[in-house]
């Protein structure tokens, strides 16, 4: 049994320790924060417990599941029977569906159907579609810039294609590597259910209470308010970590699993790292702000739904909420959620509200009667990495120079995008490397 200490109470350090304490190793996971859960963190507020950021899942995300699963936390997370995903467009609702039908064809009937283009524009997004489908190689070109070569025109990815990859990547079609979008499509939407969407039934927070009583009734320990302020290292060698109140642990082995800028903090005494995060840091973060509008009555029927060629994006419906915040069953709070929000992050909360409520407006009819009774803006500037081209060898494994000291993080090397399911995936791969190494190191010790 080794003594393991995980730095970072997020997604990635609590796959990481959930993994290797059900394996009986001596986990101690240290969290810098008051809570746990890094950006995926619930807070309280009027006595409501809310998300910093709107989450969701996509059937395809397996690890994320298997996560869930470990921590008896399943129900955490609810799916769609099918995809289903509502769209808002010039004051009309219509429905992009999943039809039962074999591989891509699943979409075939929604996208000749998609009303936000015309006739032929449908015809070219289906061919760039199969296209895509057909491409068992990926490129170092923007998505963008392959998607123009395939006769999209600027219409078309603004109407089609944008909304699915700002969704998913958290950035434009321009900005991401074809590579990135490429992984969207194969892993989750041209696979029949891979993209059913799965919205979090409970608060966040709630799974990361179900992680830390996995945890602990394994003898593992969880401290927040614990930041780590030094790896320490010798030959080397990671021998434990220093903490910022001067108190050191030591481990025989360490996951890292922060975001590049507390890993440079972190790695400051660890030359072997320099080139690392040097890598780490030419990664390009980008922003999301989530806008909780509460009105005073019912204006979204669905759980969820995204607006095309609107300043709003995506919608959901806080249902739980919503009775608490305006004191009736019948009012309701919706949570906007403005991905590569470049353009919002740097606004007044008055002029966001003002903004997307006018925008809102166009989009729901509904909220022209409504009263606007409650708002709540949230910025969050470095929510996601951006994938752009070039980008994925900039992403490390988790083995690292320095024995004993493994990275993990959205941001480190799954070939997955900045999502739950990256740093779950990231978590479980510097898990599963601590154990081979450690059987290795057993091996040599007893001349097998
Ligand atoms: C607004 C928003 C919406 C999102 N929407 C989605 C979505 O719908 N679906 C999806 O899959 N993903 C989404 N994401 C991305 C998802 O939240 C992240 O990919 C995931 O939570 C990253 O987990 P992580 O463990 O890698 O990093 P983090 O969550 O950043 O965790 C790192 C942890 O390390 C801690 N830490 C840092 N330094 C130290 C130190 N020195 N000592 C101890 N602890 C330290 C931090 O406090 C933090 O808790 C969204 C992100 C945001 C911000």
């Amino acid at each position: 049994m080794a003594r393991i200490v995980v730095v970072g109470g997020g997604f990635a350090g609590m796959a990481a320790a959930c993994r290797l304490s059900g394996d009986g190793h001596s986990v101690t996971l240290l969290e810098a924060s008051l809570r746990l859960g890094g950006r995926a963190a619930s807070f309280e507020r009027r006595g409501d417990t809310l998300d910093y950021g709107q989450h969701i899942l996509l059937r395809a995300c397996g690890a994320a599941q298997g996560f869930l699963e470990r921590i008896g936390a399943s129900d955490a997370v609810s799916f769609q029977d099918s995809l289903a995903i509502p769209l808002l467009f010039d004051g009309e609702r219509t429905v992009l569906r999943s039809w039962p039908l074999p591989g891509i064809a699943h979409l075939l009937p929604a996208l000749l159907g998609y009303r936000p283009l015309s006739g032929r524009e449908r015809f070219a997004a289906a061919r760039a579609g199969f296209t895509l489908w057909a491409m068992r190689s990926s490129r170092e070109e923007s998505f963008a810039d392959w998607l123009r070569r395939h006769r999209q025109t600027a219409r078309i990815i603004r109407r089609f294609w944008d909304p699915i990859v700002v969704a998913t990547l958290n950035a434009p079609s321009f900005a991401v590597s074809f590579r990135a979008a490429r992984c969207v499509f194969h892993e989750a939407f041209f696979v029949p259910h891979g993209a059913d969407m799965g919205l979090f039934t409970v608060p966040l927070g709630d799974v990361f209470q179900a992680a830390r009583r996995y945890l602990e009734a394994r003898d593992g320990t969880v401290e927040v308010n614990a930041r780590v302020e030094e790896i320490l290292a010798s030959d080397g060698r990671a021998r434990g970590v220093r903490l910022a109140n001067g108190r050191e642990i030591a481990a025989d082995a360490i996951v890292a699993a922060v975001p590049p800028d507390a890993l440079a903090e972190l790695a400051s005494g660890v030359p072997e790292l320099a080139r690392t995060v040097g890598d780490a840091h030419r990664l390009e973060w980008a922003p999301i702000v989530n806008v909780h509008l509460t009105f005073d009555r019912r204006v979204l029927g669905d759980a969820f739904a995204i607006g095309i060629d609107s300043p709003v994006q995506a919608i959901f419906d806080r249902a739980d909420a919503s009775s608490l915040a305006v004191g009736s069953a019948k009012g309701q709070t919706l949570v906007l959620s403005q991905s590569t929000a470049a353009e919002w992050i740097d606004q007044a909360d008055e002029e966001i509200v003002g903004r997307l409520s006018g925008a809102l407006r166009d989009l729901l009819p509904a909220v022209r009667d409504a009263k606007l009774v409650d708002s709540l803006v949230i910025r969050h500037r470095k929510a996601t990495f951006v994938p752009a081209p070039g980008s994925e060898v900039l992403r490390p494994k988790s083995r690292t120079p320095i024995g004993g000291l493994y990275l993990a993080g959205d941001w480190t090397a799954t070939s997955w995008p900045s999502t739950i399911e990256s740093a779950v995936r990231s978590g479980i791969y510097a898990a599963a490397a601590v154990e081979v190494d450690a059987e290795k190191g057993a091996d040599e010790a007893s001349g097998r």
